[in-house]
């Protein structure tokens, strides 16, 4: 096999789940395992499933495509458009949505496929990305909508620490369980789920998330075992199912800063140094098309990640105990931003164990 390669651990994310589901179960909470961190591979898939996630949730039709074979209901995230209404039906069961014209479109395309399509309408609480951001709004789409006959409207959901950092709190959270209820009363209709929201709202489980949230979508906490509110590693996860592994292409002393008249560097940005003077420098066959370097941690502690370029890594390794040789591998840990880029990059080589 090739280098660069991240390895993935599937019992790892398999023990990640069902840690995650004995904090959840005893709420019933359901749970949507998110799988568009490391691009949908159906064997990562499969070990969400194995650990007893009862959805498979994704951003992108691409992914829940390959999701297909495994029998579990599939989840879209991100607000369907009217131009993959058709294909959106066959490979998702449900959908997130705010926009009528949207939920129209899918109440076509689901006569059409012959099975009903169900929804959950989301409510922006404030991180101002997506969802209803008025009430009011909410109650006339559900007006609009109620009797479409291929359209099951499933519950209610809010998504929040994506785009505005907002962070969950009870009260905000209070706020969609008091609408299903009034939308439960006004309209008759039942609500069955709640869903409460990603990764960050985990911390919630502790302290204050509100009776009747009865769903979330994990993907960073059941991966790699960081709720995402305050970055914390959640107790009994472990956070190293993905393992970057690099190939050493030259090592050689080198000053800490240049020396000559400085310009910009390969990404258009000054570059500035820290002057250790003279030090042992390894370079990497792997680069920032592939990685995002810092979100990147060497499993080696001794060694400081400099820098880099498109196609290389930049290591200095003077303080390591290792003897590292031209041709080593290095061993890398990766929070989420890293691991997105790994698994979406093609020249990265995915071994899957
Ligand atoms: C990505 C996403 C999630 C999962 O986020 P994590 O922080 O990885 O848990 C949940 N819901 C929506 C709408 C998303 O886009």
């Amino acid at each position: 096999m090739g280098y660069p390669k991240v390895v993935v651990d599937t019992k790892i994310i398999t023990e990640n789940v069902k840690c995650i589901i004995e904090k959840t179960k005893y709420r019933n909470i359901s749970i949507a395992g998110v799988t568009k961190g490391y691009c949908a591979y159906p064997e990562i898939a499969k070990a969400f499933v194995d650990g007893g996630v009862d959805y498979l949730a994704d951003s992108r039709l691409q992914n829940l495509k390959k999701l297909k074979d495994i029998a579990v209901p599939k989840m879209m995230l991100r607000l369907p458009m009217i131009s993959e209404a058709e294909e959106l039906v066959k490979y998702a069961d449900i959908s997130l949505n705010s926009e009528v014209k949207t939920i129209k479109a899918l109440d076509k395309a689901a006569q059409k496929n012959g099975k009903i399509h169900e929804i959950i309408l989301l409510m922006d609480l404030g991180d101002l990305r997506e969802g209803f951001f008025k009430e009011v709004d909410l109650f006339h789409a559900v007006e609009e909508i109620k009797d479409l006959s291929f359209i099951k409207i499933k519950g209610l959901g809010v998504n929040l620490t994506c785009y505005g950092g907002v962070i969950p709190k009870t009260n905000i959270l209070k706020r969609l369980t008091a609408l299903a209820e009034r939308i439960r009363e006004d309209y008759n209709i039942e609500l069955e789920m709640i869903s409460g929201g990603n990764s960050s709202s985990i911390y919630l489980l502790d302290d204050g998330l509100p009776e009747g949230i009865n769903n979330l979508r994990l993907g960073e906490a059941i991966i790699l075992g960081t709720e995402s509110a305050y970055g914390k590693t959640i107790p009994g996860t472990n956070p190293n199912a993905f393992t970057l592994r690099a190939e050493i292409i030259e090592i050689k002393e080198k000053p800490s800063v240049p020396t000559e008249e400085i310009g910009r560097d390969a990404f258009g940005q000054i570059p500035t140094f820290v002057d250790r003077g003279v030090r042992r420098r390894m370079l990497l066959a792997v680069g920032k098309q592939d990685i995002d370097i810092d979100t990147l941690t060497p499993t080696d502690e001794d060694l400081i990640i400099l820098g880099g370029s498109s196609d290389h890594l930049i290591i200095d390794s003077t303080d390591s105990k290792m003897d590292y040789k031209i041709g080593d591998i290095v061993s890398f840990n990766m929070h989420y931003v890293s691991m997105l880029r790994v698994m979406t990059s093609p020249y990265i080589e995915k071994e899957i164990i």
